[in-house]
Parts: C-alpha cells; sequence; structure tokens
C-alpha cells in the first residue's frame, strides 16, 4: 500500500496522474515513441504545452491580459527573474518578510536596486503574518510569499495597494480561489502543489513588463519567454507534462472551488486535533495557520523517538519539521486524501492514550 505522504515538497501527486505519466515515458499518445524522446515542437508536446496553459487559466480564472509560462530554474530563479524585469533603475521595491523563502528572495533584489523591507516577522520566528502592512510609498512591486512552507503560516487576505503586487505561492497555488487580476505577477515552482520538480509557473500581467530602463539577459527576460511561447530554449516536457495532468486531474474533481472545501476540511480536523491532545501543541499563531503546512510540536521533547518511531511503523512519510523550526510538519496538499489525515490523526490519539496511562 502508498504510504501517508506528508512530504512538504517535492509532494504527493495524484495516483492517476503517476499512472498515466508512467505510461507516457513508455509510450506516448499511441506513437511508439517516449515523452521524453520526442520533439517539444511536435504537434503531440505543443498540445501539450497548450493544454496546461488553458487549464491554468480556467481553473484560476486568469484574465486575457495575463501572459502564462512554464519556465525552469524554480521559484528560487524568479526571486532574481522578478526584480530584473519590474525594478527600475532608478526605482525601488518592498518586501514582506515572513520567513526562508522571502528573505532568499530579498537578498536577489537587494543585489539589484532599492529594496525596503516594510513588514518583517523574524522577530518571534517568522510563527506569525505581519498585520496591517501600511504601503505608502510608491514602489515599482510589493513583494509577499504567499503560504510559508517551512513555518506554516499563510497570508488569509493580501494588502491592498496601488503599486503591483508579486506573489510567491509556489506552496498554495491551486488549493484555493484566488483573484488573479489583484496580482501584477504570480509565480510557483511546480514540486508543492502541481507537479514534480523542474518548472515553474509564472502568470504576468502584460502592461508592467518593458518599464525599467534595464537590460535584461535574454534567459530572465520574461518577454523572451512570452515571444516564444514558453519555447526559447527547450522545455522541462516531463515536468510540464506531469501538472498538465494534475491540473486535468484538479478540473475533473471540481476545481479549485471544490478543493478549497476539501482542503480546509483537511487543516480543520488535524488543527482540532493537535488543540485537543494534550502532548501537542500548534507552533504558529491561530488566525495565520496556513492550510497546506501544519506545524506542530510535543511538549515534551523526550517523546520524539517514540512518536518517530510510530510514524515510521505506520506508514507515515514526511512529518519531520523542517530545521529551522523543529518539531513536525503535515503537508496538506491537494493530492493528500483526507484518509492520511484521519489517519494520522488516529496515531496521535494512540500516542496519547498509551503515554497517559
Ligand atoms: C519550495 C519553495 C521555494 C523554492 O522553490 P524551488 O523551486 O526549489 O526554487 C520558494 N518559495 C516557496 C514558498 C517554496 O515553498
Amino acid at each position: 500500500m502508498k504510504k501517508h505522504n506528508f512530504s512538504a515538497g517535492p509532494c504527493i501527486l495524484p495516483n492517476e496522474v503517476l499512472e498515466e505519466a508512467s505510461k507516457a515515458i513508455i509510450n506516448f499518445n499511441n506513437d511508439n515513441l517516449s515523452l521524453i524522446e520526442i520533439s517539444h515542437r511536435s504537434t503531440p508536446f505543443v498540445q501539450v504545452m497548450h493544454e496546461a496553459k488553458q487549464l491554468v487559466k480556467e481553473l484560476l480564472a486568469v484574465p486575457d491580459n495575463y501572459s502564462i509560462l512554464f519556465l525552469q530554474g524554480g521559484a528560487s530563479l524568479e526571486f532574481l527573474m522578478v526584480p530584473y524585469n519590474l525594478l527600475s533603475t532608478d526605482g525601488k521595491c518592498a518586501y514582506i518578510n515572513t520567513g526562508t523563502w522571502s528573505k532568499k528572495a530579498i537578498t536577489e533584489a537587494k543585489n539589484l536596486g532599492e529594496t525596503k523591507v516594510i513588514a518583517d516577522s523574524s522577530d518571534k520566528n517568522y510563527s506569525y503574518i505581519p498585520e496591517n502592512i501600511a504601503i505608502t510609498e510608491d514602489f515599482d512591486y510589493v513583494h509577499l510569499t504567499s503560504n510559508n512552507t517551512i513555518f506554516g503560516t499563510q497570508f488569509k487576505s493580501f494588502p491592498e495597494t496601488d503599486s503591483t503586487l508579486v506573489c510567491d505561492m509556489s506552496s498554495d497555488i491551486f488549493s484555493r480561489k484566488i483573484d488573479v487580476s489583484k496580482f501584477g505577477l504570480i509565480y510557483a515552482g511546480a514540486q508543492k502543489n502541481m507537479g514534480p520538480a523542474g518548472t515553474t509557473l509564472v502568470i504576468v500581467k502584460n502592461n508592467i513588463l518593458g518599464k525599467t530602463g534595464r537590460d535584461i539577459p535574454s534567459m530572465l527576460d520574461y518577454k523572451t519567454h512570452i515571444d516564444k511561447n514558453s519555447m526559447f530554449n527547450t522545455p522541462p516536457v516531463f515536468p510540464i507534462y506531469v501538472s498538465m495532468l494534475t491540473l486535468r486531474w484538479l478540473k475533473d474533481k471540481g476545481g479549485v472551488e471544490y478543493i478549497e472545501k476539501i482542503n480546509e476540511d483537511k487543516s480543520k480536523i488535524l488543527y482540532e486535533e493537535i488543540d485537543r491532545n494534550t502532548l501537542f501543541y500548534g507552533i504558529v499563531k491561530k488566525e495565520n495557520r496556513s492550510n497546506m503546512n501544519v506545524t506542530f510540536n510535543l511538549h515534551d521533547n523526550n517523546l520524539s523517538k517514540e512518536f518517530d518511531i510510530l510514524c515510521n511503523e505506520n506508514g507515515i512519510n514526511g512529518l519531520k519539521g523542517h530545521r529551522s523550526v523543529g518539531g513536525y510538519r503535515a503537508s496538506l496538499y491537494n493530492a493528500l486524501p483526507i484518509k492520511s489525515v484521519e489517519f494520522l490523526i488516529e496515531l496521535m490519539k494512540k500516542f496519547e492514550e498509551k503515554n497517559n496511562d
């Protein structure tokens, strides 16, 4: 039986998707060739790219004046591409620092120009989302991380601003409804909620580009990739194909609206158990708890070895927290069945009974 996979990333994908993807490795499209040995300019792959973009557009209701790209270099390269493309040579940009990924994005922006950190939750090891963020100056853009994969916090609403809003949605894209029109640019590495590592989804409003007065290397220029339909160079065909299959799966299930409800149910029952169980506690501020990455810990660290063994013996994978937080992190991405969450809860209950005897 497949393990209960709570991995934070790369993460669980639907079984149907994995089966279909494995077939395509041997014989894609009944052409007696593998998906990964045909030209990316052949009709079958061009159709994959087209369908992948269409599905993104449909599932997130992306307006017509936005481009949808599948790039390489992970979300980490977007940390650099964003300032290259949006920060003018005499302008300034703003960042909200809510954790490791935000911090890495800030480092790249600072290398290119004036970068202000307008809100920061590092004083309490990123266990909350800053409130009432005032954006009073004129910035080329304001950057935030919608879901903090490592710490387990999530923006439930987004700051209001006239500046262009840029968002790293790597770990909660397609998990809940969003209003794309509120953002100038959204990016997400595929491997958290969409597919395997190797491609990054970028959704960018066309009219925000080309205004920096900066020379941008071709591969870092969004316009290059828009003009060439994400095929300026050889695209990562397999990650794009698997992402397309996952998005098809999501659409068949009922789309983002459907999965949002399930994701709420999954996180709700797990947080309830964490709050109820006398052995465990939740790590982050309640109002800022993520529906994707649930971070928690044991009151008594001496019990951790025993709990780890119990998890291991019961086929639970990927529950260990990030080294900068410690404790546990249950990642509840779209493809994780609610049954896995219920199974984990049962285990936590058993563990409590055993230790309270
Ligand atoms: C994982 C992650 C990243 C880094 O993604 P890579 O594709 O490995 O570069 C960036 N931001 C967030 C929010 C993440 O969860």
